[in-house]
């Protein structure tokens, strides 16, 4: 029984990643490199993707906001005047918790890939299953804030090590919460020797810079996902 459920998931990643190639084709076809942007509900993905993208100099960045349902995030972003595409996984995906290739797939037609360099796709805030669907990304980040505590990186470790930056946000918050904030950097690199990270506030804007760089120098970086 459990070896015949094991075998049923490899199937369905399988698939998945079939077509998550078949994107990455579309996508370095069109010259077009891909940020898959993951997190926990309420890290703080959108606030940092409203400060980061509103000047990324001569790389134009484009947005696939995913979300269960409703669009309050992609409405955040339209005052940046970029291309943002609302992808709802209640909209004939069954509500699904994460993106999937498929899902992303679905979407391509709506995303003018030839009028951008960077396209962020802001997966559903999640730190489960999002880690384990490939959507055709280059890269992968993720967002940690400080007020999720300090040992997430030890309870949702998948996530971690899936990622090649993650960005603690929320840094503000550190006087008023009982995260520790070495002892968060310390359980990252246990899961993930090595990993990138940066510390951000999306509220003050405090490194907001260094996450905007590190999105923008994916255009001219060879792809690592
Ligand atoms: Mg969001
Ligand atoms: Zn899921």
């Amino acid at each position: 029984m459990h070896r015949i459920k094991v075998r049923v998931v490899e199937d369905v990643l399988d698939a998945n990643n079939t077509i998550a190639r078949a994107n990455r084709q579309d996508f370095d076809r069109a010259g077009v490199r891909v940020v898959n942007l993951m997190s926990a509900p309420g890290a703080g993905k959108t606030a940092l993707l409203e400060r980061a993208l509103a000047d990324t100099g001569d790389v134009r960045v484009g947005v696939l906001e995913g979300d269960v349902e409703g669009s309050l995030d992609a409405d955040r972003l339209t005052s940046l005047h970029i291309p943002v595409v609302q992808l709802n996984t209640a909209n004939g995906f069954g509500g699904e918790c994460h993106l999937d290739a498929n899902m992303v797939r679905s979407s391509l037609a709506a995303i003018p890939l030839e009028e951008i360099d960077l396209l962020v796709i802001e997966n559903v805030g999640n730190l489960v299953c999002p880690a384990e669907f490939r959507v055709g990304e280059d890269a992968r980040a993720m967002v940690c804030s400080v007020a999720e505590g300090d040992d997430k990186p030890l309870k949702y470790p998948l996530m971690f090590r899936a990622c090649e930056l993650a960005v603690i946000n929320k840094i503000d918050l550190l006087d008023h919460v009982d995260a520790d904030l070495d002892k968060l950097l310390a359980n990252l690199q246990t899961v993930h020797p090595g990993i990138e990270h940066l510390l951000t506030s999306a509220r003050t804007g405090e490194g907001v810079d260094g996450f905007r760089d590190w999105l923008v120098s994916r255009v001219r970086s060879p792809a690592t996902a």
